[in-house]
């Protein structure tokens, strides 16, 4: 028999490419999503997959699921901050009661839980670089902090399964990925500069641009939490890609890659936006054996050939 797999958020950026990876391996894959944020068409070429179904539902409502499962990847949630700021009470409900519900689940089935954290449970860190060990520093009453602490419920309930019900866990701390299917205009810097870029527009710089992020390529981001879902280890693990870049000198690379000779305009730096963010990754590399291995240049230059493909309909379709 096929070893079973949920995934949620699976129409999603991530959850689509988890899907590719699990059915590639031999597995008999679940997608479940709402279309919240996600996209039909990032499943389109599974469709008639005979290890995938999918089934569209929303996770805060309680889940049903036939037959056995063995692994549950827990993927659903807004991930973009003009999504989590759109729709906030449902930012919240996901990563609260969503993950209620699939805790319930996987102790029904006897499965495996992997669940999507963030390097947000950091907030806006006071510590360079993060390692698991910070306990952050959020501001729970902003803006942001319907994700922030969305997140760090999560991370809080799901131990509580691992440790008073016994069931086996694992948390990832996904520090900033891109790569293809990620949404023209989720408003992420990675898409927005690039639409930005293709439309023939200026890169809107928010703040100064001295705010660092550090971007990880999602084949590798998607073969850190493989190898995690498969360790032992139950306590949260970074995964992300330690090269740090200001927002500022991250621009000048994408007006470099594009060639496009766009200006840069200065906008306000949302509420509590993070002003230094890389991963301490070193607890992945040991007990995963795992490190990035896609470079910046090279994954942008893939990212930009996808944003590159798609129709005019969607390069001009608005924040929504
Ligand atoms: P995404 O918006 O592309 O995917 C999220 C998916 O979840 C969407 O398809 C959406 O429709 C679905 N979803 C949301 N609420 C739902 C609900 N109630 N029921 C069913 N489906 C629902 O975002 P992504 O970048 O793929 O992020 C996926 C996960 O990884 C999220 O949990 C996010 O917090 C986490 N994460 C991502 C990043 C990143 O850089 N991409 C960084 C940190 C954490
Ligand atoms: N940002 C920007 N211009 C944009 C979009 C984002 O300068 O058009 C900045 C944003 O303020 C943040 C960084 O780029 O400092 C990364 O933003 P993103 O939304 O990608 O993710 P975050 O890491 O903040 O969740």
């Amino acid at each position: 028999m096929l070893k079973k797999v949920l995934i949620t958020g699976a129409a999603g950026f991530l959850g689509s490419h988890l899907c590719d990876r699990f059915i590639k391996e031999g597995y008999h894959v679940t997608g479940m999503d709402n279309f919240i944020t996600g996209d039909k068409k990032n499943l389109s070429h599974l469709k008639d997959h005979p290890n995938f179904e999918f089934i569209e539902h929303d996770i805060t409502e309680f889940i049903k699921i036939e037959g056995h499962l063995d692994y549950i990847l827990h993927f659903a949630s807004p991930a973009s901050p003009i999504d989590y700021l759109k729709i906030p009470i449902q930012t919240l409900k996901v990563g609260s009661l969503g993950t209620h519900n699939l805790l319930g689940l996987a102790k029904a089935k006897r499965a495996r839980l992997l669940i999507a954290s963030t390097s947000e449970v950091y907030g806006d860190p006071l510590v360079h670089p993060q390692s698991e060990d910070y306990y952050g520093n959020v501001n729970t009453i902003g803006p942001r902090g319907v994700y922030d602490e969305a997140k760090r419920f999560q991370e809080s309930i799901t131990m509580a399964y691992h440790r008073f019900h016994g069931l086996e866990t694992r948390i990832v701390r996904i520090f900033n990925t891109y790569g293809p299917r990620m949404r023209l205009n989720d408003g992420r810097v990675i898409p927005a500069f690039m639409g930005q870029a293709l439309r023939g527009e200026d890169l809107t710089i928010f703040g100064d641009g001295s705010q660092t992020r550090s971007f990880c390529y999602v084949d590798d981001q998607i073969e850190g939490i493989y190898r995690l879902l498969f360790s032992d280890y139950a306590y949260p693990v970074n995964i992300g890609n330690p090269h740090e870049i200001s927002i500022k000198d991250f621009a000048e690379e994408i007006i470099k890659l594009t060639n496009t000779n766009q200006k840069v305009i200065y906008k306000d730096l949302p509420i509590d936006d993070p002003m230094q963010r890389q991963p301490d990754i070193s607890l992945a590399k040991k007990l995963l054996d795992w490190e990035p291995k896609v470079g910046r240049a090279e994954g942008m230059a893939i990212t930009y050939k996808y944003f590159k493909s798609l129709s005019e309909e969607e390069l001009y379709k608005s924040a929504h």
